[in-house]
């Protein structure tokens, strides 16, 4: 299958679109074309790699990928992702655990899948010539998840630039515990100031085609592919158990996993509504009821890595909907602000003794929120982090300290080291 801008363009096979990240009219690479599938193709496949392969399939046939799409999937994918039943029958309330990878977030499912396609077109050596830099700016889990994932790989060098002093403390450690081929430079800055530098550096001719930089930015597509399978899993899962199709309320940031979920529905699975939740930063949901698209610098929140102001996700979803009186008809969306998410933090644990992250809090406020009719059907509340990564603000809520899982734990015992930059090119380009 072959790739599109979605400000039109000339059509790239899927390792370019893979290795150039954006299109380069500056527009967003997606498939020229969705596949449907029947759920009954999905019959005896339960393992997420095996659901992902059947998937994904069709975006890879005729690539050089395609033989090892299974293989790319079992690397990737090696992590449960399970679908957690949190309430009866009546009300059916399920959550999809997406935290069990090994930096707890979602992140890790994008960010290993698309390692594991780099990694083998770099030793292809048709699309790209080892070695290749991928320089990431992150203002918390991307630059972890994509750290954790290339660790190691030959041919692949990482630099990952996060703000100094504005990550979390455990952020911070799976950001500078790797070393290897993973270079951790803290900007003395903000993350405005880190992404700033990723743009001068890509758009530096001689810097680019020196160290062959990359990107691994969340709108890759090919972080976003593999999201569509655990949509996927679930929604058959659930199917199975309820022989309903499930609705799903996903924590929505730069709109990337949101949109992996609208994409999985468009190819036939069993998925019935779909609700973004967003934290302060309300473009989204501002837009569905105004018709303006207005986007806007970012606002800090509890849910930090949900803090965009102008999702970039946003492209993809117009230019497969259409207008905004469509896009009303397959998706909804609501804001969660900063209290709420806090009483929602303490309510769900009151509730079932267990501690959720502040971005999982966003949609769970919204699945209260919705009318008692609403939630006889089956819903699936989409978490995205492990409540362990955001200890800082989750235990002095609930009064009891939240032990981080052991994928976590082993990341935390190891020891960690950065380097400390000036937000200037020169001295990132020193350090390159
Ligand atoms: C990145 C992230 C989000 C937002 O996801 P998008 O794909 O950017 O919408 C939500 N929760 C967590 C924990 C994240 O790391």
């Amino acid at each position: 299958m072959k790739f599109l801008s979605t400000r039109g363009g000339q059509a790239v096979c899927i390792e370019q679109a893979i290795m150039s990240g954006t299109a380069p009219d500056g527009g967003l690479y997606v498939p020229e074309s969705l596949p449907t599938l029947r759920p009954a193709e999905f019959d005896g496949l339960d393992r997420i790699d095996q659901i992902a392969a059947r998937l994904l399939a069709p975006f890879f046939d005729g690539s050089t990928l395609a033989e090892a799409l299974p293989a790319i999937c079992a690397e990737a994918l090696n992590f449960p992702v399970p679908l957690r039943a949190l309430e009866d029958r009546e009300r059916p309330l399920s959550v999809l655990e997406m935290f069990h990878g090994p930096t707890a977030a979602f992140k890790d499912v994008g960010a290993r899948f698309l390692a594991a396609c780099m990694s083998r077109i770099v030793a292809g050596g048709i699309y790209a010539e080892a070695p290749v830099t991928i320089l990431v700016a992150t203002s918390g889990d991307t630059g972890g998840a994509v750290a954790a994932a290339f660790h190691g790989r030959p041919g692949i060098r990482v630099v990952v630039l996060f703000p100094e002093g504005r990550v979390s403390p455990r952020q911070q450690h799976q950001l500078t515990c790797w070393g290897d081929n993973v270079l951790s430079l803290a900007v003395r800055g903000e993350f405005d100031d880190c992404q700033r530098l990723v743009k001068a550096a890509f758009a530096d001719p001689a810097l680019r085609s020196r160290h062959r930089l990359c990107s691994a930015n969340s709108i890759n597509v090919g972080r976003l592919l593999p999201q569509s399978a655990y949509y996927a899993k679930a929604a058959l899962e659930l199917q199975r158990l309820h022989d309903r199709p499930g609705s799903f309320i996903v924590p929505t940031g730069n709109l990337g996993n949101g949109f992996a979920c609208v994409w999985a529905r468009r190819m036939g699975l069993p998925i019935d509504r779909i609700v973004f939740a967003t934290n302060a930063n309300t473009t989204i949901p501002d837009f569905l009821d105004s018709g303006d698209w207005r986007p806007r610098p970012s606002v800090a929140t509890l849910a930090s890595a949900m803090d965009v102001g102008d999702p970039s996700n946003m492209e993809r979803l117009r230019a497969l909907v259409g207008d905004v009186d469509a896009l009303r008809g397959e998706v909804a969306a609501g804001a969660v602000d900063d209290d709420q998410i806090r009483a929602t933090i303490v309510d769900e644990y009151r509730r079932h003794g267990i501690a959720w992250c502040p971005h999982t809090a966003t949609a769970l406020y919204l699945y209260r929120q919705l009318p008692a009719a609403e939630r006889q059907r089956p819903w699936i509340v989409v978490a995205t982090a492990h409540a362990a990564k955001f200890d800082t603000i989750v235990e002095p809520l609930l009064g009891v300290s939240v032990d981080p899982p052991p994928e976590l734990a082993e990341i935390l015992s190891w020891p960690s080291r950065f380097d400390s930059i000036e937000p200037e090119l020169d001295a990132l380009a020193a350090r390159l």
